[in-house]
């Protein structure tokens, strides 16, 4: 039988599953998986088993995050939701008095985000655009959000992130943003340039709260945790 233990932060679990200890959400759309994830109840609840290999979140969960923005009720506008792991475990933790913006550029992939994600989340909204105008969604995002989360993989990821907390963070509010070195620069040190993108954030008014590296769930990925 699995035994279910919360971890540090509030709607997050430890599952012991399969002889492993597994990081878990509970499923805000029961009966329903993902990307493949396992589902597994236990006392009439059902959790979604949460991939370090497959979501950065939970790699740096995994990598021993100290803060975690992303709390039940937050507003979170989420750049680069791709085809909807990382965002449903948002959408997870948020739980139902919270709210997702998911901003995706590819039509493609976001015909499978709404599939496997939105058509079953009411607290997720798709943003098919792209993340450098944001004044083009502007009206969608009704309200100022508590966590800018950035994924995007592009050699400008940092700017971009920065003119979206700009536009629609509130003050006191966190941003993460998963640097990608190899979009960024082929040769540097991973390190270099998670630091001089962290520099950046931190020249933009923002106080740098945690860098942590993602190594071996993803290689020469930084993730850095900040405040306003
Ligand atoms: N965050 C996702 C997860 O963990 O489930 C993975 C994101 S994947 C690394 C990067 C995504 O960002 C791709 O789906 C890509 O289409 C999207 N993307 C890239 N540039 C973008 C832009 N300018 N605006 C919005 N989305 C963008």
């Amino acid at each position: 039988m699995p035994r279910v233990e919360k971890a540090n932060f509030d709607n997050i679990y430890w599952i012991a599953y399969d002889d492993k200890r597994q990081l878990a959400t509970k499923n805000l759309a029961p009966g329903v998986s993902v990307y493949g994830e396992k589902l597994v109840k236990e006392e009439g609840i059902e959790y979604r088993i949460w991939d370090p290999f497959r979501s950065k979140l939970a790699a740096a969960i995994i990598k021993g995050l100290k803060n975690m923005p992303i709390k039940p009720a937050s507003t979170v506008l989420y750049l680069g939701a791709s085809t909807g792991t990382t965002i449903s475990h948002v959408s997870d933790i948020i739980d139902v008095n919270g709210i997702v913006f998911g901003v995706e550029v590819s039509a493609r992939v976001a015909r499978e985000l709404m599939d496997r994600v939105v058509r079953f989340r009411k607290n997720v909204i798709p943003i098919v655009e792209d993340a450098r105008y944001p004044q083009r969604y502007a009206q969608i995002i009704f309200k100022k959000v508590d966590v800018v989360y950035s994924d995007i993989a592009q050699p400008d990821a940092t700017e971009i992130t920065l003119e979206n907390a700009k536009m629609f963070l509130q003050k006191g509010g966190s941003m993460i943003l998963i640097v990608k070195a190899r979009s960024i620069d082929p040769v540097l040190p991973t390190n270099q340039i998670v630091e001089r993108e962290a520099k950046k954030v931190e020249n933009s008014g923002f106080k740098i709260q945690e860098i942590l590296y993602l190594s071996p769930y993803d290689k020469e990925h930084g993730f850095i945790l900040a405040s306003l």
